[in-house]
């Protein structure tokens, strides 16, 4: 069986093996050396020179943690959203009291800078901007170092989904001005769900004094204070920072810029697979993602009749359409901890699946 989900996703055996070790004292010297090592590797990760902090959560508490550390009720916020991720972050926006002016983008197509540049014109009072780095629901990346420029040029705060994108495909923190990043365990860190991480830069720090958004658990004046002391302010999940340790120090190995290389080769190939099968990506190839692919289901072929037969007769399962996409499209995960052989397996089991439900694949 393998895993071939934009998340969870397949961990190394060492990975998974360090989760059996015994539990230790969070508030010990043990922990203290494990999340020191431990956040100053992700800072590597992030090309941050700022605060990284690891949240017990998934990437959902993160992106939650990110809005109401920054903002206050009746604050204007500006979503950039290409997806139901994108639509998400401006779901919690607005939950928490936020004032949020939606921008939406085709779904298949990325987030086009100069909207934002229009959108920022438009209402002087917007004071964060919400956007989706990799948008797993379509498999589109935006050009996030873009939009960064733009919304440093408004001096506004830019908080970034990057819950399927850091670590596997490059995302300057520092360098593209962003102020407030998030992601989660589970998608390229190669570890199981349950840590999430997230950036935070003296912008970030400057909002954060005034937000005056309801927070307890993701306070990150409590995460910063507890950090001085090398812990986290609750018990934090010490299995997944085993996990952690093993992955961050095969990433560590491999180097950021080969797994950068290394995702755009397994991209590539994933499209190049299906499309000579004769299916049509969903996203527009422009901005297709590296480390999600998504594809339109034939003419007349229920994706989820699809996902159903990849997975009981072929032993891969692969994820369907979200939302609106439910039946319509089906996608491949290629993230974290995946060779090329782990993609020619899914175009050759798709190739003997395909027939099965009517559809002829060219030779
Ligand atoms: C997976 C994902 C999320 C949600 O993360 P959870 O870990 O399921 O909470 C949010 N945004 C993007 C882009 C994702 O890929």
């Amino acid at each position: 069986m393998s895993l071939r989900i934009p998340g969870p996703t397949p961990c190394p055996e060492d990975v998974l093996q360090a989760m059996s070790k015994q539990m230790i004292n969070h508030r010990g010297k043990e922990f203290a050396e494990l999340i020191q090592q431990i956040t100053s590797k992700l800072k590597q990760a992030f090309q941050t020179n700022g605060d990284v902090y690891i949240l017990t959560c998934s990437g959902t508490g993160a992106m939650e943690a990110s809005i109401v550390n920054t903002l206050s009720p009746g604050d204007k916020v500006l979503s950039l959203s290409n997806g139901v991720f994108g639509d998400r972050f401006a779901n919690i926006a607005e939950r928490f009291g936020a004032e949020v002016t939606r921008v939406k983008f085709d779904w298949g197509q990325a987030i086009d800078p100069d909207a934002a540049k229009q959108a920022l014109d438009a209402d002087p009072k917007i004071k964060a901007v919400l956007v989706t780095h990799n948008e797993t629901s379509t498999g589109v990346t935006s050009d996030l170092e873009a939009i960064g420029a733009v919304v440093r040029k408004f001096d506004k705060l830019l908080i970034v989904d990057a819950i399927s994108s850091l670590g596997c495909i490059d995302l300057q923190v520092d360098a593209w001005g962003c102020d407030v990043v998030a992601t989660g365990s589970q998608k390229g860190w190669m570890v199981p769900p349950g840590l999430a991480f997230v950036s935070v830069n003296e912008r970030a720090w400057k909002a954060h004094a005034e937000a005056k958004m309801p927070r307890f658990y993701w306070d990150f004046t409590a995460a910063k204070e507890y950090l001085e002391k090398d812990q986290t302010p609750w018990t934090p999940a010490v299995s997944i920072f085993y996990a952690l340790e093993v992955a961050l120090a095969m990433l560590e190995k491999e180097g950021l810029q080969n797994i950068f290389a290394r995702h755009a080769r397994l991209g590539q190939r994933t499209r190049d697979g299906v499309k000579s099968m004769g299916l049509s990506l969903f996203a527009d190839e422009s901005c297709a993602s590296n480390t999600v692919t998504a594809v339109k289901s034939p003419e007349g072929i229920d994706s989820k009749k699809l996902v159903q037969t990849v997975k009981e007769e072929h032993g891969i399962t692969l994820a369907g359409g979200q939302a609106s996409l439910a039946g319509k499209i089906f996608r491949v995960g290629h993230l974290g901890f995946v060779s090329e052989n782990d993609v020619d397996d899914v175009i050759t089991q798709l190739r003997l699946a395909l027939p099965k439900l009517g559809y002829s694949v060219p030779a």
